[in-house]
């Protein structure tokens, strides 16, 4: 497991799964992830959605991940419980492309369920886990159109790689998301590591590994 580099604002356990954790660890699976923005209080029942939130203790819940990026989110609400929040954000439910709610994208949509019970986005701590990062993420024009419809989107996120193809920083994006959602810089502890850079110690889809996932998950003590 890969710890979140970054004091819990209360007693939890969460981390980010690799090839060398044993799958008795992993969350129950609660989700059918289908690369939209959709955010769900998690129950017993397996939900059509790309992220679940909760604020029961013992209840573990994460998102599957194979160069997508995992968001882990924990703060306190306004009557002082819990609430933690794992989130699959691919191109698709970062850019928020398809989304039917304007300026959407799953980052800015868990955020708003955390604002909609009492929370305080400044109260926030949160962690991007191991992902395709800007190195290898080689995109199309469109998903860098997706993107550009972001008000945090910048220039600088998009680089071009050796082939003369663009690549998107999918943390700095969702990176900037989160700042301009009035996340604290200093309660962010992101493990930054490629999926494709890491064969040894992560799965990727675009390496041609089509079914084995790594968990990003999260769970109240
Ligand atoms: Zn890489």
């Amino acid at each position: 497991m890969l710890i979140p580099e970054v004091e819990p604002p209360f007693p939890l356990t969460w981390g980010f799964s690799t090839r060398l954790d044993l799958p008795a660890e992993s969350p129950e699976r609660r989700l059918n992830q289908v690369h939209r923005c959709g955010v769900a209080e998690a129950s017993d029942a397996v939900v059509e959605a790309d992220g679940l939130w909760t604020t029961r203790p013992g209840l573990r819940i994460g998102v599957r991940v194979a160069d997508c990026v995992p968001v882990l989110l924990a703060g306190t609400l306004a009557d002082g419980r819990p609430w933690a929040a794992a989130l699959h954000a691919g191109w698709r439910g970062a850019t928020g492309h398809d989304d039917p709610e304007p300026g959407g994208g799953i980052l800015r949509r868990g955020v708003a369920r955390y604002r909609a019970l009492g929370g305080h986005p400044p109260h926030l701590t949160w962690a991007f886990g191991p992902a395709i990062l800007a190195c290898h993420f080689e995109v199309g024009e469109e998903v860098i159109a997706a993107a550009r419809q972001d008000p945090a989107w910048r220039e600088d996120l998009r680089s071009v790689g050796p082939s003369g193809k663009a690549h998107l920083d999918l943390h700095g994006f969702l990176r900037a998301q989160a700042l301009d959602l009035g996340l604290d810089p200093s309660k962010e502890g992101s493990v930054a590591l490629c999926t494709m850079c890491r064969p040894d110690l992560l799965y990727s889809y675009r390496r041609g590994e089509t079914t084995d996932r790594q968990w990003g998950w999260i769970e109240i003590s």
